[in-house]
């Protein structure tokens, strides 16, 4: 480890945003898998929970986040399992994080409506099926893209993308990335984690 290195992992983690994160219910393609898992580690997210696919055992689903982890975007963002989407959403909010799922609704506002800067958790769905009835009802707020082409919705990571640079707008707007947000002690046990994996 050059002490370039470790002053990296040190800026970096000075802009870690612990109270950002994503849901990935049943998202199951290793290219759109490592295209959120980057963008997290690009905003600061420092969590990705994940629902493994119904029609997928724990060990491909496993495989599956190895093979979508192998741009190393892994090593920096924690990818915490989940049984449901449904026990996923009430833990969060148990801990006083909104849950934005991305789904069309009767109450779905436009994505740069809620306030990022708030511990938030952005809810993405399937690839072929989107995010669950149940999932958006339970969810804090639903959210949406608008679409102005021919086809109906974007691919999931691009998605997630465009909705995650919004919340890093915000944080940024409100001087979020400007004062650390892991406490001294954090810093110090990710620094380590990091440097010595
Ligand atoms: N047939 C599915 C449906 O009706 O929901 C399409 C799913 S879409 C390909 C996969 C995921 O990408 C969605 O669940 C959502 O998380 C995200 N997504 C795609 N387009 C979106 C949009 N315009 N606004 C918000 N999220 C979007």
């Amino acid at each position: 480890m050059t002490p370039e290195r470790y002053a990296k992992i040190l800026r970096v983690l000075r802009l870690r945003q612990p109270t950002l994160s994503v849901l990935m219910d049943e998202v199951n393609k290793p290219h759109n898998l490592s295209a959120i898992l980057r963008t997290c580690d690009a905003v600061g997210a420092m969590t990705a929970h994940a629902v493994p696919p119904a029609s997928m055992s724990l060990g491909s689903f496993r495989s599956r986040m190895f093979e979508a982890s192998s741009g190393s975007a892994h090593k920096w963002v924690n990818v915490q399992q989940h049984a449901s989407a449904l026990d996923a959403i009430r833990e969060l909010q148990g801990q006083g994080v909104q849950v934005l799922a991305t789904h069309l609704s009767q109450r779905s506002v436009d994505y740069r409506q809620p306030d990022y800067t708030r511990p938030t958790c952005v809810l993405l769905g399937a690839e072929k099926f989107g995010v669950s009835d149940e999932a958006a009802e339970a969810a804090d707020a639903n959210i949406i893209i608008p679409m102005m082409g021919m086809v109906q919705s974007l691919n999931v990571s691009v998605a997630a993308a465009t909705i995650l640079f919004e919340a890093q707008r915000q944080r940024l707007e409100a001087g979020m990335y400007a004062q650390p947000q892991l406490s001294d002690e954090e810093l110090r046990r990710f620094a380590f984690r990091w440097a010595y994996p």
